[in-house]
């Protein structure tokens, strides 16, 4: 998609990089030029993305951080500038959820989803403040859900915690264009990891069921949100900002009244 290295030079910290999706913006993100730093807290999950990585000849760092602990978050940061003098792009990404009916859920269930998504997006966010605004020069990207601007009944805490992130989105990318920070987000629909899939496809044929009410027929490739990501992060994205887009082969806009497909 991209035929430079859009990101030469750029430094970019990536909360829950080492599964799933945040590997997969790691990836991507490393072969466009950016020196990455993985963020999470198992270091198990850190180094063999970091691994694969340098492998590539990229350069990466693991930073291991429990993005719920301020103290732990500005560690981070500080390793990140230690390390490469610099941090232009930050990727919120590290989420919890697991499915729970409202009237069944803990407040400590609650609390916890919310601390990791919204006081941890916070966190992270709050932290990069400073380098960026020294730089002139900051890209925040939250990663959402569809149902961020919606409902998503079975995981009300999740939702609740999205909503916040997209409301910070939209009102740091006001506070923060003075500094040339742009903070933007990405909903995405499914795209299957081994985290989401065990937590939150539990009933039997759900998938299925779910890939059914896609309208374009098929689940989200890890690459096209990655380059959808690449994109909001770079310089040909200058003009968006406190902007979500929303990635999932339109199946939000399929909520059917009609059995029309046979008539
Ligand atoms: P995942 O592999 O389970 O990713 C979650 C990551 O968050 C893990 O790397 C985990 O690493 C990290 N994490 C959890 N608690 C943390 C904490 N307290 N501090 C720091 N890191 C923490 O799942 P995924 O599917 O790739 O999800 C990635 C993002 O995409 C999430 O924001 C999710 O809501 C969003 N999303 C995914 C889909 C999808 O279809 N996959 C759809 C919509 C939105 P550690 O265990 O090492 O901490």
């Amino acid at each position: 998609m991209f035929k430079d290295p859009i990101f030469r030079d750029r430094v970019a910290i990536i909360t829950g990089g080492g599964t799933g999706l945040g590997r997969a913006f790691a990836l991507r993100f490393s072969e466009l030029g950016a020196r990455v730093v993985l963020a999470s807290r198992s270091a198990d999950h850190l180094e063999p993305a970091c691994a694969e990585i340098r492998g590539r000849g990229g350069e990466a760092l693991a930073a291991p951080t429990d993005v719920r602990v301020p103290e732990q978050v500005e560690n981070m940061v500080r390793r990140t500038l230690d390390q490469y003098g610099r941090l232009d792009i930050l990727i919120n990404n590290a989420a919890g959820n697991f499915l729970c009916p409202a009237e069944k859920l803990s407040y400590n269930g609650w609390r916890s989803v919310i601390d990791i998504v919204l006081n941890g997006a916070f966190n992270c966010t709050r932290a990069a403040l400073e380098p960026m605004k020294k730089q002139n020069y900051g890209r925040i990207l939250n990663i959402l859900a569809t149902y961020a601007s919606g409902a998503s009944p079975g995981t009300v805490h999740s939702c609740a915690a999205k909503a916040g992130v997209l409301a910070m989105t939209r009102t740091l990318a006001v506070e923060w264009a003075r500094y040339n920070i742009h903070v933007n987000a990405v909903a995405p629909g499914s795209f299957p990891t081994e985290g989401a899939s065990s937590r939150l496809m539990l009933a039997p044929g759900a998938a299925e069921r779910a890939l059914r009410r896609i309208p374009v027929g098929r689940v989200g490739r890890h690459e096209e949100l990655a380059n959808l990501v690449a994109y909001l992060c770079s310089d040909y994205a200058d003009y968006i900002n406190g902007e979500s887009v929303t990635i999932d082969g339109g199946v939000s806009w399929n909520h059917p009244s009609f059995e029309w497909e046979n008539v």
